[in-house]
């Protein structure tokens, strides 16, 4: 195998037709970027290291195409600057940029074969048809797709396409390959297939990534980096545990996984621990975000995964109501336990399986309990 010999580190070339390329890093400094009416881009700052595998993820109009279209050449920003392996290509167009994108709609050109496909970039850089014929198979055999170089697009499955547009970008072998929901358009278990491919791709390379998703699971499943975004501004940026583990805003927060949510106001904060009162009593958190400050309305933010909903909780637990169990929801993987107090405060625990706690009836008086350092406390202004 001709990429085998590049994982093992060797420099140069890989084979007769692909070559190593080490990644190059790219940053938009300061972007902002206006239509008529909406601000897609607000002072966005973002930084790629080499060979970095970095997620874009927010929610659908929040600037995550724009971001990527300034990157790409496409679009020039309104102010702020575009850096691509160390210069500043701000002025460049995308034709001179180290830059190639996959997009959703693969946007292989219909009336060409397969290898000419893959081969067009690398025509017009004045590759030789030997050369080339080489590089397009060592691509194709990148992306597991060997012996389609005649076929034409509309003779391949929409995860076949995606493939070749994914060869196609990489044949000109750019610094960074942007990906904007290039697995939107696919079904689920393909989607997963293409995931795990394109993260194999990315460290059989080394070229740096920029994936573009509304996805979280998509997001957090690939990158190394994730960089949140809402409103056309980085909300919060992180490796997907910290991210996860500890959603900087409650903006974060409601976006990423499923929590339960219970209103208050901070009555105490001593050391690390805070005490909010609610109408479920005093509760207790070991992590406040945005230093709220004593009276001030705050949200107590906790993952469905660490509430716990049963009959009889340990004996000496952080946080404890008692509630009556409404409804059990079987997903497949995990339960989902709902269970409310007479005042109507719903809490949502989910468990695995296999495993987790004794599954409770409906009907039945429990109690919801969740250790303070689960527990995460947000101004309730910063919604
Ligand atoms: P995302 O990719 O996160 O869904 P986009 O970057 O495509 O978001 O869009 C961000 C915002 O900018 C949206 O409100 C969108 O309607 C607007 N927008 C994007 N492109 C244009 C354009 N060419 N003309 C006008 N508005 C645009
Ligand atoms: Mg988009």
């Amino acid at each position: 195998m001709l990429l085998s010999r590049r994982t093992r580190g060797a420099p140069g070339r890989a084979g007769p037709g692909l070559r190593t390329r080490v990644g190059g890093s790219a940053e938009l400094r300061g972007v902002s970027k206006s239509y008529p009416g909406v601000e897609a881009l607000v002072e966005f700052d973002l930084t790629v290291a080499q060979g970095e595998f970095v997620a874009i993820v927010g929610p659908s109009g929040s600037g995550k195409t724009t971001a990527m279209r300034v990157l790409g050449g496409f679009e020039q920003p309104d102010s702020g600057s575009v850096w691509i392996a160390g210069r500043d290509v701000t002025s460049l167009p995308a034709q001179r940029r180290e830059v190639n994108t996959v997009f959703q709609n693969y946007a292989l050109f219909p009336h060409l074969s397969v290898a000419e496909n893959i081969g067009y970039g690398p025509k017009l850089r004045g590759v030789r048809a030997k050369n080339r014929a080489a590089l397009v198979d060592d691509l194709l055999r990148l992306v597991q797709l060997e012996g389609v170089q005649q076929r034409r697009p509309a003779q391949l499955s929409g995860g076949q396409q995606q493939r070749v547009a994914i060869a196609r970008a990489l044949a000109n072998e750019p610094a960074v390959l942007l990906l904007d929901e290039p697995l939107g358009a696919l079904d689920r278990r393909l989607r997963g297939d293409l995931q795990i491919e394109l993260r194999r791709i990315h460290r059989e390379l080394g070229t740096s990534f920029v994936y573009v998703t509304h996805d979280q699971d998509e997001a957090f499943g690939l990158a190394d980096r994730v960089v949140v975004v809402h409103e056309g501004r980085v909300e919060q940026q992180g490796t997907p545990a910290e991210i996860y583990d500890a959603p900087a805003t409650l903006w974060a927060a409601r976006f990423i996984g499923e929590h339960n949510f219970v209103t208050g106001r901070v009555d105490t904060s001593r050391g690390p621990r805070w005490s909010i009162a609610t109408d479920v009593g005093l509760l207790h958190a070991e992590t406040a975000h945005g230093a709220p400050a004593v009276g001030e309305p705050v949200v107590v933010a906790v993952r469905q995964e660490r509430m716990a909903i049963e009959p009889r909780p340990p004996s000496v637990v952080d946080n404890a109501v008692p509630v009556r169990v409404t409804e059990v929801v079987d997903v497949g993987p995990e339960l989902r336990i709902s269970a409310s107090t007479p005042g109507g405060t719903t809490f949502v625990s989910s468990c695995p399986r296999w495993g987790g706690p004794t599954v409770p009836d409906v009907g039945a008086d429990v109690v919801a309990h969740w250790p303070a350092a689960s527990a995460h406390v947000y101004p309730l202004s910063t919604l």
